[in-house]
């Protein structure tokens, strides 16, 4: 009786397959996105985090978000809320 027994989805891509070759690929791709998704977090949770200004491209400060909006503190432009839909940004002023 073996010692380990792999869960079945392992079992499922033929050794001799082009997808048993991606497939450590694929992992350390997604492994390398959920690394760079937890910096970001860290850098969002200590305030450090910066964005380019969709006005100016000034280097702006990203001080708190939604799931929809992102609000940035630009050095030019003030306090800006700019909307995350894809392919629909929208930016509202706040300040001068
Ligand atoms: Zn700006």
């Amino acid at each position: 009786m073996p010692a380990f027994v792999a869960p079945p989805f392992l079992d499922s891509v033929p050794a001799d397959s082009y997808f048993s070759v991606l497939h450590p690929l694929v992992f350390a791709y997604v492994v390398l996105l959920c690394g760079l998704g937890a910096f970001q977090g860290l850098l969002f949770a200590r305030k450090k985090l910066f964005f380019g200004c969709p006005l100016c491209g000034t280097s702006a400060h990203a001080t708190h978000s939604t799931r929809r909006y992102l609000w940035l503190d630009c050095p030019k432009c003030g306090a800006l809320e700019v909307s995350l839909k894809p392919g629909k940004t929208r930016v509202r002023k706040y300040a001068p």
